[in-house]
């Protein structure tokens, strides 16, 4: 048994724009970069970005699921 403590099962978290993505992905779809954490705290979920005030203040221009703060391990 691991005790590593994951906020989410199976996904990780873009270290350069906090998209969130399954465990085995190479690469961000959103960025392209290959950094990940596995730890966050909070998560928000955009539907249609233009439309979102939450979403224009964390500077999020396309829609997924996104982690709102990483946890550095
Ligand atoms: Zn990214």
């Amino acid at each position: 048994m691991s005790t590593r403590k994951r906020t989410l099962a199976g996904y990780k978290a873009c270290k350069q724009c906090k998209f969130v993505v399954p465990e085995d992905a190479k690469q961000c779809p959103n960025c392209g970069s290959e950094e990940f954490v596995y730890k966050w705290r909070g998560m928000i979920a955009v539907i249609d970005p233009a439309k979102s005030c939450i979403a224009k203040r964390l500077g999020i221009d396309k829609p997924g699921i996104y982690a709102l703060e990483l946890v550095e391990e």
